[in-house]
């Protein structure tokens, strides 16, 4: 049967013939331009968020309009698509570090971010399971303690609750200290009533001897109330079953009448009182172990032997590897090039690919795998384990003096990974200025980028090799370490001081309990989501720059290689740095990712010469005296490494938070002219003495 309906109307995949226009003369003539005439066959493709704008094609071409404008087109419907498939969307809300990523990633496989401490989930995340043949759409809200909160992440979170339509809110609590969910769960209820109430951390409130009725909480919220341990998927089963019955009930939703905060808080707690039996001391363990990593004296001991046991964890374990594989590179390379030339291939071809494609991929493997498939795992581990919040406690006080948020201490950390997350991670801290100081000093602390070629660096020239060798390399990456933390914090003392100027805000900190590290996920999430991942950038940019700079070494204009010309033309800069051109001709050419840089620098001063094994560190030794580097060069080059302009993915993500080219630009400066001062300096000192 034909009916007349609005384009607004018309579902997904059908089509219609116009009938009339209802729109004024000149809307009427605009839509007649574009072929939305009436006789004309219209179908509806796509709709946005709400129901606007509407996609359609019309005579071939697909065009898109808003609701409000294809209302006042009107249809025939000539075809009726296949009934769309029920969709279910179901919001995953509740305070920070409760386990929402840990739900969310149990049900749709997904690898969010998951680790103990709060503010890690700055943005949304959004994936899609099946329970019963039916499409689930899930969403993972950023962690709040209130949905009327103003914090840009947690008022995040209240925006998705308000605007996304969904069919049941899973809001969920951490077992082991329910009050402050109860809290969230009845503002919750004064907006939706289609809730399920999920408390998670089930075995942890075991352990500690806290018992729960959920059953009678269930009756006093009148919502399901189901327990769950997140890291068991098989526990989830109760949990999304309830959810389908809060879905599908047809009941009219009965909110709770809208609560003063501290009526909320006594409810809450009057709930809490009846619903929960606690023991004595119930956290015993994580304050005893409080009391030696933050307590006065042992704190910054503890902290810094930790740095160190990782850095030396990492620099024995790298070693072996790493000569394993640069052998391996070094043998396929001798292999491909005496196969092409028996087979005739043009020595400009295979120099192009094997000397200079090949072999700098292969640099940036062997030297950085071995070292990232190791720290990662380590670093991860600190973080499942719940230590970093004690690090951003015990450097508030520094923090403080420096008119910065201690949750800087936070996203430095999140930089010793990747600058660009650090950068984003800056979302966790509230006040603007104080963010801002945040993310113009995140890229003074080295990212993972940056750690092999410092090693690498460090072990050649200053710690040398063997067992020896390597407690005296993880010393010196420490002391690097302290002086770009130390840096960090004159940098934003400088900034606070000046165009930041203001007073450091009250500063809110969780410390969660320890729990203890889940091996299988931390390894499968550092090795694949941040080993793999920055390995992989590293060879996407190392391998067209490897084959960039090799054209640049073997085309000669004016009786010399183009890599001659760029670096006597940055000669005199570099120079006066410490460094020389060839160095900084690789850091310019490193912009893309930072990790890039020595491979270049070793490929533009290897030119057309071949060396057999390029990946060694006694030959990388061998190559970088033979070009004019004392124990001075290096020394700026570390220096040049700590403090250079921050990778253009970093660059990037600066511009997308704060909007602002001047703030971007902010950001490339500042670390730049901190390197170009310690070097000046350094060179300066050795000019002096030598
Ligand atoms: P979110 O901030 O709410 O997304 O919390 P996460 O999913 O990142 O989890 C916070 C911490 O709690 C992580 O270390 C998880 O491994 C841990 N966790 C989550 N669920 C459970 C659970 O059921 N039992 C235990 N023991 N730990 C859990």
């Amino acid at each position: 049967m034909e009916t007349e309906i609005s384009l607004a109307a018309l579902p997904v995949g059908c089509s219609g013939i116009i009938t009339r226009t209802e729109a004024d003369q000149a809307e009427q003539n605009r839509l007649a331009q574009l072929g939305i005439l009436p006789g004309t066959e219209i179908t509806c493709r796509l709709r946005g968020a709400g129901g606007s704008p509407v996609a359609f094609t019309v005579r071939g071409v697909t065009l898109a309009l808003r609701a409000e404008q294809c209302k006042q087109i009107i249809l025939r419907q000539t075809e009726s698509a296949e009934p769309e498939p029920v969709r279910r969307t179901y919001l995953l809300v509740g305070n920070p570090n409760v386990g929402k990523s840990t739900v969310f990633n149990a049900l749709t496989g997904m690898k969010q971010h998951t680790g103990n401490w709060c503010g890690k989930t700055v943005a949304g995340a959004e994936g899609s399971f099946s329970h019963h043949g039916i499409p689930i759409r899930l969403i993972d809200t950023p962690g709040t303690y209130s949905v009327y909160s103003e914090t840009a992440e947690e008022a995040a979170a209240g925006e998705i609750i308000r605007n996304t339509p969904h069919d049941c809110i899973i809001c969920v609590c951490d077992a082991t200290c329910l009050e402050r969910g109860l809290r969230l769960i009845l503002e919750l209820l004064t907006i939706r009533q289609k809730t399920v109430l999920c408390l998670n951390l089930t075995d942890e409130a075991e352990k500690k001897g806290i018992r729960l009725k959920p059953e009678l909480l269930s009756e006093k919220l009148r919502i399901p109330v189901i327990g769950i341990t997140a890291r068991k998927k098989q526990t989830l089963q109760p949990l999304l079953d309830a959810a389908e019955i809060q879905a599908e009930s047809s009941a009219s939703e009965q909110k709770l009448p809208e609560k003063t905060l501290s009526e909320i808080i006594a409810q809450a707690s009057a709930l809490y009182r009846e619903c929960v039996s606690v023991p004595p001391h119930p956290h015993r363990r994580t304050e005893q172990a409080d009391r030696i990593l933050t307590g006065k004296r042992m704190r910054i001991p503890v902290m810094m032997m930790l740095l160190l046991l990782t850095f030396w964890i990492t620099l024995v374990g790298a070693n072996y590897p790493s000569s394993l594989l640069s052998a391996l590179f070094s043998g396929l390379c001798r292999n491909l090039m005496r196969l092409s030339q028996e087979n005739g291939v043009p020595a400009w071809l295979s120099g192009a690919v094997i000397d200079g494609m090949l072999r700098g991929t292969g640099w940036v493997i062997s030297v950085m795998l071995p070292p990232m498939a190791i720290f990662f795992p380590l670093f991860t581990l600190l973080e499942d384990v719940g230590l970093l919040p004690r690090l951003a406690f015990n450097m508030d006080s520094c923090c403080a003096k420096c008119k910065a948020c201690g949750k800087q201490a936070l996203t430095m950390t999140m930089g010793f990974g990747c600058n660009a997350v650090g950068v984003t991670g800056c979302r966790i801290i509230e006040s603007k200025r104080e963010r801002l100081i945040a993310i113009l000093t995140n890229a003074l602390v080295p990212c993972n980028g940056r750690f092999p070629t410092l090693l690498a660096i460090i072990t050649v020239f200053f710690a040398g090799e063997g067992a020896g060798g390597s407690v005296r390399a993880a010393c010196m990456m420490t002391a690097l370490i302290l002086l770009s933390v130390f840096v960090t914090f004159a940098a934003s003392a400088a900034l606070g001081k000046t165009v930041l100027r203001g007073e450091a805000s009250s500063f809110v900190l969780e410390l969660p309990p320890f729990r203890r590290p889940q091996i299988r996920q931390i390894l499968i999430r550092s090795v694949l989501d941040r080993t793999v991942f920055v390995l992989c950038r590293a060879v996407m940019t190392a391998a067209p720059v490897s084959l960039l700079i090799w054209i640049f070494a073997n085309v000669q204009a004016g009786g010399q290689s183009i890599v001659v010309h760029l670096s006597d033309f940055l000669a005199p800069a570099g120079n006066l740095i410490g460094l020389d051109g060839v160095i900084l001709l690789a850091f310019i050419l490193g912009l893309p990712a930072n990790e890039i840089v020595l491979p270049v620098a070793v490929t533009a001063y290897l030119g057309s010469t071949t060396l057999t094994d390029y990946g060694s560190l006694s030959s990388l030794h061998t190559l970088l005296v033979s070009h004019g580097w004392t124990q001075g060069t290096a020394a700026c080059f570390l220096l040049f490494t700590l403090f250079h302009s921050p990778c253009a993915t970093t660059l990037l993500t600066v511009f997308r938070e704060t909007r602002s080219k001047r703030w971007t630009f902010a950001a490339f400066l500042l670390p730049v002219s901190v390197g170009l001062i310690l070097c000046l300096s350094v060179s300066g000192i050795l000019h002096f003495f030598s």
